[in-house]
């Protein structure tokens, strides 16, 4: 890429665990852009509702407290040096506890609140405005940047997904059984795609792609190509 290359936006969705973040990261470092990981945002959120007795355990969410709290909500990221990232909330690092079991089971709902997602949908229009992202989560291609230049929506059936998030949780030290996280996994599925605001949903002009039997590097180098083609039509428009 050269410096008259154009910068674009690339936008990520899929459902949960299908692998999307690894991809979107992995591109991201590749082209030399910035990753942006928006389900850590609402993770984020989840997180201080947990902490602040307005979410409880089971998922059920004290929705006027936590949008009263929302303006004492602060979410940044802070770039290491290995090229990823990890999610500060309100100052303090919580890359580790944003990943839980405790937070996935409370995410969902957290997200469903409309007022939660104009915030954090905001947050991340602010963050492409410049381009030269790739973001991932749910809406990306659909509402937060529908006019991304390239759109990919990712899937993998609910077994590998559930598989990938169990390694995943037991390699980081979680006692966790694969049950609970397929039994997540589905249940957050349901969630994501049967909310009233932005569900989950492959925009029009997504590219679909099923990464079920693809190995990373297979992974990568489909993206890679498929981001190339789309900088090559722009250059050539
Ligand atoms: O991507 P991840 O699984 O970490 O996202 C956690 C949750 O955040 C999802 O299950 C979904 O409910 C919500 N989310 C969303 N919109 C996004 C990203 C994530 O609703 N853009």
């Amino acid at each position: 890429m050269t410096q008259d290359t154009p910068k674009i936006v690339v936008a990520i969705d899929g459902f949960s665990s299908s692998g999307k973040s690894t991809m979107a990261r992995r591109l991201a470092s590749q082209i030399g852009y910035r990753y942006i990981d928006s389900g850590a945002m609402y993770r984020a959120v989840a997180l201080y509702g947990l902490e602040h007795g307005m979410v409880s355990a089971d998922g059920t969410v004290d929705e006027p407290a936590l949008i009263a709290a929302l303006p004492d909500i602060n979410i940044d990221f802070i770039p290491l040096a290995d090229g990823s990232q990890h999610t500060m909330l309100n100052g303090v690092d919580v890359e580790h506890e944003i990943r839980q079991l405790r937070v996935s089971n409370v995410v969902s709902p957290v997200a469903a609140i409309p007022a939660v997602r104009h915030i954090l949908v905001e947050k991340q229009q602010r963050m492409g405005h410049d381009k030269g992202i790739v973001m991932d989560g749910r809406d990306i291609g659909t509402t937060v940047f529908p006019d991304a230049e390239l759109k990919i929506y990712v899937d993998a059936s609910a077994q590998t997904r559930a598989q990938r998030r169990f390694k995943e949780l037991v390699e980081k030290g979680s006692a966790v059984t694969f049950e609970e996280v397929l039994a997540n996994v589905m249940h957050r599925d349901m969630i994501d795609r049967s909310r009233a605001e932005s569900p989950l949903r492959r925009a029009d002009d997504a590219i679909a792609i099923d990464n079920s039997a693809m190995s990373l590097d297979e992974q990568d180098e489909w993206l890679f190509r498929e981001f190339q083609r789309t900088i090559k039509n722009i250059m050539s428009e």
